[in-house]
């Protein structure tokens, strides 16, 4: 059963996760594509009241729009005046068949329903892409909500679920993005070429994106000069250049927990190494593209080994790669960050931290209790629930676990939650210290098992909770309860 397994390769982020469980890819209600208009031929038959704005839709989109009604609105009447890109033409007649030859998109907007279904019909057999206006059951394509940052576009659909929803989506969505984008982005398109050219390695051309981006964000309303070109350019080519290593906290489970540095660097990976107390929903963050391998097991079990790891990590970093090495909570806690960074140095490869939350900040947030409590704890320690055999550690400093003034955490406690509590009361720890026991702690199924040093083990057996879980002792938690507990943890998975 022990012997160590290999680093399983699993596929790219975002399909699939090697354990079945869903990761990323949910049902979609619909699938959103984006259609080039520019120099096609559009058409619009009828003249209902949804029509004028497709017409100036599809004309904003670049297509030339040959609108057929035999009485148009006056509002209809009205759009060739108005619009600002592409071209629209109005024929004051009823449509004919031969009307959509060489149409790309055609949209039948009359009253008439059986108009409507001739109409759609037609345009089907030219291989047109299809909308009617307000009859949902003769579409190919729907409308959605648009925020135009032109050339970026965000397209907003709850298929015709929560038509309010998704418009104070956009709304939002409007106001998070900037006006100023829209010039940043047409200078991303117009000096594409250029970055490609001076650059041959993916990874440079993503380091010049990234600070372009960065760029952006920092100053969203003055327009890109050639300066900003110049100045980017100059700093990718002066950035080290080959493969790295940046060991990287993912945080106890929760994605939004998640630093935006980590964030970035899981953008910029070509090859992610994780444990599997990682979150599957955390590897959803990195580029499609990038390699991701399960290669750990904390606590019980068969797992890679170290040395292994180590072995994978330098050499996927020597072939020039940007390596993630990411690993649950923090990684500089209890996580043999220290192996991989000595591992590193000693290759000569570039190696960097990303700190993350670790799984003791994540439970206290989450049980909304301060660990240093005033009135109870003068010190706040981590410790480790098992040696490097698995077996309760001997070298345990139980003066310090027995301090009245102290909040311990124990980390991978649950094999010798009972041993390490009754030592911890011989050595002089009050039985009716307040313990809980953590289980998925920030995740959807976070369980607690409340009790006193006493008394929790048995706790834990009668819950038959599962998953990664944290033993914390102390007087400061006692007010767990008090601190909107119900509101965080699920309250009927709640053991008190
Ligand atoms: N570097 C990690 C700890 C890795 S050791 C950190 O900073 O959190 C692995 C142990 O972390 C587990 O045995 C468990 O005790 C704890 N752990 C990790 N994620 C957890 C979670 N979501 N809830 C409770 N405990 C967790």
């Amino acid at each position: 059963m022990n012997t160590p397994r290999q680093p399983r390769e699993t596929r790219p982020a975002g399909i699939a996760s090697q354990r079945g469980e869903a990761a990323g890819l949910e049902p979609l209600a619909v699938l959103p594509v984006f259609v080039p208009l520019q120099g096609k031929r559009a058409v619009l038959a009828g003249s209902n009241g949804g029509a004028p704005w497709k017409v100036k839709l599809l004309a904003a989109a670049g297509a030339d729009v040959d609108v057929y009604a035999p009485e148009p609105s006056e509002e209809l009447r009205a759009v060739p005046g108005e619009i600002v890109a592409g071209s629209v033409t109005l024929h004051e007649r009823q449509w004919q068949p031969s009307d959509l030859d060489g149409a790309t998109f055609c949209i039948g907007a009359m009253e008439d329903e059986a108009d409507c279904i001739a109409f759609v019909a037609a345009a089907r057999k030219t291989g047109a892409i299809v909308n009617a206006v307000d009859r949902p059951h003769l579409c190919d394509v729907k409308f959605g909500a648009i925020v135009n940052r032109s050339p970026m576009v965000v397209g907003i659909s709850t298929e015709g679920a929560a038509p309010v929803f998704g418009q104070t989506v956009r709304a939002r969505i409007e106001g998070m993005l900037p006006r100023g984008f829209k010039a940043w982005i047409g200078a991303a398109r117009d000096w594409r070429e250029e970055v490609t050219g001076r650059f041959h390695a993916f990874s440079d051309r993503r380091a010049f994106w990234e600070r372009f981006t960065d760029r952006a964000f920092a100053e969203p309303d003055r327009a890109p000069t050639e300066t900003d070109l110049a100045e980017l350019l100059g700093q990718t080519e002066a950035a080290p250049k080959g493969g790295a290593v940046t060991l990287v906290g993912a945080g106890p489970g929760d994605a939004e927990l998640l630093t935006l540095k980590a964030l970035r660097a899981l953008r910029n990976a070509d090859v992610i190494l994780y444990d599997d107390l990682v979150a599957p929903e955390i590897l959803d963050y990195a580029r499609r593209e990038a390699r991701t391998m399960l290669v750990g097991k904390t606590g019980h079990g068969p797992s890679c080994r170290q040395d292994d790891i180590n072995a994978l990590m330098v050499q996927l970093a020597k072939s020039g790669k940007q390596v993630v090495r990411l690993k649950s909570g923090d990684p500089l806690v209890f996580g043999r960050a220290g192996e991989e960074i000595d591992a590193c140095h000693l290759a000569g490869i570039p190696v960097s931290v990303v700190p993350g939350i670790s799984a003791a900040q994540g439970a206290a947030a989450s049980l909304g209790v301060s660990l240093t409590n005033r009135d109870a704890a003068r010190r706040l320690q981590f410790v480790t629930g098992h040696d490097r055999r698995g077996s309760l550690p001997e070298d345990l400093n139980w003066g310090a676990l027995a301090d009245p003034s102290v909040t311990t955490v124990v980390y991978m406690p649950k094999k010798t939650l009972r041993v390490l509590l009754e030592r911890a009361i011989a050595e002089g720890l009050a039985p009716a210290t307040t313990a809980l026991l953590v289980f998925n702690a920030t995740r959807r199924n976070q369980a607690v098992v409340a009790g006193t040093a006493a008394d929790l083990a048995d706790g834990v057996e009668a819950s038959g909770f599962e998953g990664p879980a944290l033993l914390m002792v102390g007087e400061a938690l006692r007010r767990h309860g008090a601190a909107g507990f119900g509101e965080t943890a699920e309250p009927d998975r709640l053991v008190i």
